[in-house]
């Protein structure tokens, strides 16, 4: 089959390497030069099966409402009123039914990622920045500790072993970390990685398998008429028998285009990238870090690289880079590593492709040879390259 696939982050990288696996005849296509230059840039950087809990926990939504009025909490809410925002709140609530049942789903498509991952970059010949320290948990309060024990036995569920560990372990595991903790929790089978890196790497080794990217494209409009016709800005057009659409916070008004709904919100994070001199090397972490209270992800990108990531931010498609938002990123690696020059740090904003139960979408459009592979919100990253097997498999 002749498909496209629109998007080339980290979903849609992985599904053109999946559907090539399959024999298809493969097209790329993103707006940007390269790929994973949208969200799939500089993000916290965990394939994080132990961060598989969804948002919907009663506990997590009084907490959020403490943060709307707190100043620099993690989130941040634009009041202004919005349909597509409001709509998209709504669905949220609803989906708090399915809390369990989605946390547990997600660790176990986590789980399958991994050895796709691993494969496609065995195979592709490509690095990533992959450190393999584990995943660490950090609780400043015994209401979070107590709140990871019962998180546990989900992800139990599903099928991930995550260790309690003591104040002391935490010490122990990290030695650069500074500060007291209540304790905490350890997944050693989680690893990190540069995204970007990755998804670079996965394109090259498409390209040797056949497929073709047409990058630096934008799409403006797709007719489905025996198969897809994609109309490009400039007024060229390409016609296909299948399109399968990865476009990240992008999908929402593609999928509008094909006849479906796919209410995906961009929720805005942000993340800084420390650049760390000779120095500042022993004194940052290789363990990657979940700071529960702060809501804040870390991973260390090989020896000079220190990635700190959080908050969410509901305030529309902008990608402005707020000050405000990256000064408490700063002030966490200081606070918590002292040691590590802070002169040289790469701020970054990026929107995840966020659906109201937080769960990727691997599904046919309404009309023929429509396709979706889209909105793995705070966890694409971990999730892409199980759901690319997946979107292979359902257009076979
Ligand atoms: C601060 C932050 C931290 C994060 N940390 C983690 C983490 O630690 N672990 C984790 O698993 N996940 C994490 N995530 C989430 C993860 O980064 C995203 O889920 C993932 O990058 C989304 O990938 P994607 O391919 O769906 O979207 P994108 O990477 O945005 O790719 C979509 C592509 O579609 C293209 N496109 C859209 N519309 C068009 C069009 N009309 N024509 C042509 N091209 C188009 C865009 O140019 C873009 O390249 C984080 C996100 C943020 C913001």
């Amino acid at each position: 089959m002749k498909i496209a696939v629109l998007g080339a982050g980290i979903t849609g990288s992985t599904t053109a390497y999946a559907l090539a696996d399959k024999g298809h005849d493969v097209t790329l296509i993103d707006r940007q030069r390269y790929a994973g230059m949208d969200t799939s840039y500089a993000n916290g950087g965990q394939l994080s099966a132990c961060n598989a809990e969804t948002w919907h926990h009663p506990s997590t939504l009084v907490k959020g409402i403490k943060w709307l009025f707190a100043k620099n909490a993690p989130l941040k809410l634009d009041l202004t009123p919005s349909w597509h925002k409001y709509s998209w709140f709504a669905e949220f609530l609803y989906a708090m039914r399915s809390y369990e049942a989605n946390t547990v789903h997600t660790v176990q498509l986590a789980l399958a990622a991994r050895e796709h991952l691993t494969r496609m970059a065995a195979e592709g010949g490509f690095e990533f920045d992959r450190v393999n320290q584990g995943m660490m948990h950090i609780c400043g309060t015994q209401k979070g500790f107590n709140h990871g024990l019962k998180v546990n036995k989900l992800l139990q569920k599903g099928g991930l072993e995550r260790r309690v560990i003591t104040a002391d372990d935490i010490k122990s595991t990290e030695p650069t970390l500074q500060g007291d903790f209540v304790g905490g929790f350890m997944t050693d089978s989680d690893f990190t990685g540069d995204i970007h890196k990755y998804c670079r790497g996965v394109t090259a080794a498409c390209e040797k398998r056949g497929v073709t990217t047409k990058f630096g494209r934008s799409v403006v409009d797709l007719v489905t008429k025996n198969g897809v016709y994609v109309t490009y800005e400039d007024g060229d057009q390409d016609h296909y028998d299948a399109i399968m659409v990865c476009a990240g916070v992008g999908s929402r008004a593609i999928a509008r285009k094909l006849g479906d709904r796919v209410n995906i919100y961009p929720v805005k994070g942000y993340s800084i990238t420390v650049n760390l001199d000779e120095e500042s090397q022993s004194a940052a972490p290789w363990v990657s870090l979940n700071d529960d209270d702060a809501k804040i992800v870390t991973s260390r990108l090989g020896a000079n690289r220190y990635r700190v990531a959080g908050t969410a931010e509901f305030a529309g498609y902008n990608k402005d880079i707020r000050a405000n938002r990256i000064q408490p990123l700063v002030d966490w690696t200081r606070r918590y590593f002292p040691g590590i020059n802070t002169d040289q740090v790469v701020p970054w904003a990026g929107l995840r492709p966020m659906m109201p139960d937080m769960m990727p979408r691997v599904m046919k459009g309404q009309r023929p040879g429509v396709y979706y592979n889209t909105g793995h919100g705070h966890l694409g990253w971990t999730l892409s390259a199980a759901t690319a097997y997946m979107a292979a498999e359902m257009v076979d």
